[in-house]
């Protein structure tokens, strides 16, 4: 259980630093920790939490977050870390869905959570700041008066620890249901993946909240002993001054987070500590690939994945990032990987395979696989049809086994018949110098079913729409159909926490400025 691999750390490392929350300024050995993380399930306990109840966190970045992870996992409640970035009636819904005994926040978001608190009258609300709202209750105070003996709780490593909410770009958010065993095997092989050892460094910058930093980075180093130094808010020249002043060694990021790290002056910082840098949960552009390495000269290793899988189902390697750039790399231990024909009519069937080189729905099987969305069969049913979890993610393998993820099904363009990647098309406009970001989308045409749009963010303010066609055409690259028809200039692209570009929002974009009349 995560439980027994965080007492087996204590007991291993007693006196090793564990925790450097930035916000507060606050450094704990694994020894003390340990007793915070007892003081937080004795205190759940005599609030009356027990095995399988819910417990939510709604924060940014904070020991607190790992705090509650490991104190529910002790005492067998299920964790439930809900996105800081979601509005007051998403979280609702979250907070309606999952029925938690308990809330942990942090005084930043206290905005959301008193405009829908009177809404949970079942729910406890615990404020993890100083000067605790009235309606809320004092963290602190319930720690301080509550005991930092170990607990003794049955829980089983087939016991369910956690329900993380999907981002779900469309539709309402599903609350992935997550065991022990799947994580300690996600850990595991994030471990082998990432090389991490003891004496690592690391540095929580991407949201703890989501899967990717909470289950491939931060959980992987607890489970090994080394340290994690955990920053609030992302933030570049943070980070680049935490790596020089802490020494890191290895973290995660997504690729929009690396690349604004790019834009900094690197040179102002000692980074030669850092060895490694894990990227993924969106796409990654080959051109950012080479720029990161030609630009830190770190080994660099991509995971992707996604939620219900733990997340991680593929990994590229440090010694394959520029000969395989764009690619998702090659499963990960112990998983399986097909590409199936899509079918329009239901679930893709898994031994409709397509042939090498061709796209279809990428689907997989692996131990980490998830139990099921809470609440919800029917899309349990759906996602897990014959016993493999349908992405809804569009790629193809190619002969030494590597895969390549195109796109969501749902974002695909189908332009006079033909199928259009958008990533495609974005990676070759992320190669051009004089662009910083880019998302394509599909806008309706009488014509053809669907043309190309790009909304472009600059680098060079220089940078022209003909420029821009013209780096398409002369490529060699591109077909016509899939060039742009149109290019959008904006100052940001709307990404969620994880960093995907929430194409919705695009297309709603282009309609509301497309539209004859509206305009
Ligand atoms: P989530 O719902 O946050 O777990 O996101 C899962 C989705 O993120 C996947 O289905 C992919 O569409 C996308 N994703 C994650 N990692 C990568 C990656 N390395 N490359 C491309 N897309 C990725
Ligand atoms: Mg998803």
């Amino acid at each position: 259980t995560i439980g027994k691999i965080f007492d087996l750390t204590v007991k291993k490392y007693p006196n090793k630093q564990a925790i450097y929350d930035v916000r507060k300024n606050v450094r704990y050995t694994y020894k003390e920790w340990s007793e915070q993380v007892n003081r937080l399930a004795n205190a759940l306990l005599k609030e009356g939490v027990q095995k399988g109840d819910r417990v939510s966190t709604f924060m940014f970045n904070t020991e607190e977050l790992g705090t509650t992870f490991f104190a529910c996992a002790k005492i067998g409640a299920i964790f439930n870390p809900i996105n800081f970035r979601l509005t007051p009636e998403e979280v609702a819904y979250i907070l309606s869905d999952a029925t938690p005994k308990v809330v942990l926040f942090e005084k930043a978001l206290e905005p959301v959570i008193s405009s829908i608190a009177n809404r949970f009258d079942k729910t406890t609300f615990w404020f993890i700041d100083d000067e605790a709202p009235t309606y809320t209750a004092s963290y602190q105070e319930k720690l301080a008066a509550s005991s930092s003996r170990d607990v003794k709780a049955d829980v089983k490593e087939t016991d369910l620890y956690a329900f993380i909410y999907t981002s779900g770009t469309t539709g309402r958010p599903k609350g992935v249901m997550h065991t022990h065993r799947n994580m300690v095997d996600q850990s595991v092989f994030c471990i082998a993946s990432g090389k991490l050892n003891a004496e690592d460094v690391g540095l929580v910058t991407a949201p703890m909240f989501h899967c990717a930093e909470l289950h491939c980075a931060f959980l992987p180093r607890i489970h090994v002993g080394a340290s994690n130094v955990i920053l609030h808010q992302f933030n570049p020249q943070s980070i680049l001054q935490l790596i020089e002043q802490e020494k890191i060694s290895k973290f995660f990021a997504a690729p929009t987070m690396w690349n604004m790290l790019l834009q900094e002056d690197l040179s102002k910082y000692d980074l030669s500590s850092l060895q490694l840098g894990l990227y993924g949960a969106a796409p990654m552009a080959p051109s950012l690939v080479h720029a990161l390495h030609d630009n830190l000269g770190i080994s660099l290793v991509q995971a992707y994945g996604m939620t219900e899988m733990g997340p991680a189902i593929t990994f590229l390697s440090e010694t394959d990032q520029l000969r395989k750039a764009g690619s998702a790399g090659q499963a990960a231990l112990s998983h399986d990987i097909r590409v199936v024909r899509t079918r329009e009519d239901g679930p893709s069937d898994p031994d409709d395979v397509v042939p090498v080189g061709e796209t279809g729905e990428i689907i997989v099987q692996g131990p980490c696989m998830m139990v099921g969305y809470f609440n919800r069969e029917d899309a349990t049913t759906k996602a897990l049809y014959k016993g493999w979890y349908h992405s809804g993610d569009i790629g193809y393998l190619d002969d030494e086994g590597y895969l390549y993820v195109n796109d969501r099904v749902d974002d695909m363009i189908i332009s006079g018949g033909e199928n259009i990647y958008p990533r495609e098309v974005e990676d070759l406009l992320h190669a051009h110098p004089g662009v910083l970001d880019v998302a394509v989308v599909g806008q309706p045409d009488d014509r053809w079913g669907e043309t190309v749009s790009a909304f472009v963010v600059k680098k060079d303010p220089n940078v022209s729409e003909e420029e821009l066609d013209n780096h398409c055409k002369n490529s060699n690259q591109l077909a016509n159909y899939k060039r742009p028809r149109k290019y959008i200039f904006c100052d940001a692209l709307p990404r969620n926490a994880s960093g995907k570009i929430m194409k919705f929002v695009l297309r709603k974009q282009l309609e509301e400025l497309f539209t004859p009349g509206t305009k």
